[in-house]
């Protein structure tokens, strides 16, 4: 790992240069840092770096200004570089595929320790995010903005029970972030998992009968779960 940033990280597995043009490939791994932890992507871009050019680029790729940035110590890339140091490109990178994970930032070391993911751009923010853990109206999304315009003052509320037709059309996410909710005064105060389809409807429904002066939201999670927040 030559280094890294908030949405890249840069990966060599070979120093030899081609005889032609004395470049090395680097690869180009994006990450997602969500509010669940750093998520690495599940593809890289190649780019031909010129060796003797090498600690330049690093250098400017993550310049130290940059408060996400990260570099290995050069002393140890400089003796790789020396000894012409080449290993299999992995299938993918992982923390058992990197050689100075010691040298890598722990939300980076973690994120290497669980499988990658397909990172796609926010339709909004232009920030990196997990592939489908955010669409809202067709539109890929990063947690932030989800969470601002389906739990914003615009967002689906409703007083009173759930009909049928409105379970049918429920907002789904991959998970809801309480600190993101914080911020907008809105409040988590059901949260379910594997609980039967008809059983969590009547358990919701038991929830916002009871209280039709407040607006509720519910909101379908991954594996089948549901949260449900108040205004
Ligand atoms: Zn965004």
């Amino acid at each position: 790992m030559l280094g890294g940033n908030g949405s890249t990280l840069a990966v060599v597995n070979s120093f030899r240069t081609e005889s032609s043009g004395k470049a090395i490939t680097a690869r180009l791994v994006p990450v997602a840092w969500t509010p669940i932890g750093v998520v690495v992507g599940d593809s890289w871009q190649n780019v031909g770096i010129a060796l003797a050019g090498l600690f330049d680029w690093v250098d400017r790729t993550f310049p130290p200004e940059d408060e996400r940035a990260f570099i290995a110590p050069m002393r140890d890339i400089e003796l790789l570089a020396r000894i012409a140091w080449e290993s299999p490109l992995p299938e993918t990178i992982d923390e058992g595929s990197v050689l100075n994970i010691e040298d890598v930032p722990e939300e980076i070391a973690e994120a290497l320790a669980h499988p990658p993911a397909a990172i796609v751009q926010c339709a909004a923010c232009r920030r990196l995010c997990v592939s489908d853990d955010f669409v809202w109206k067709e539109k890929q999304l990063c947690a932030w903005d989800y969470h601002t315009q389906v739990f914003g003052k615009r967002g689906p509320w409703r007083n009173g029970a759930y009909e049928e037709r409105h379970f049918e059309t429920l907002s789904e996410c991959a998970y809801v972030a309480p600190p993101l909710l914080a911020e907008m005064g809105v409040e988590v105060v059901l949260m379910l998992s594997d609980v039967p389809e008809a059983t969590a409807r009547a358990m919701i429904n038991v929830l916002l009968d009871a209280d039709p002066e407040r607006p509720y939201l519910a909101v379908r999670t991954a594996a089948g779960g549901f949260t449900v927040l108040r205004e």
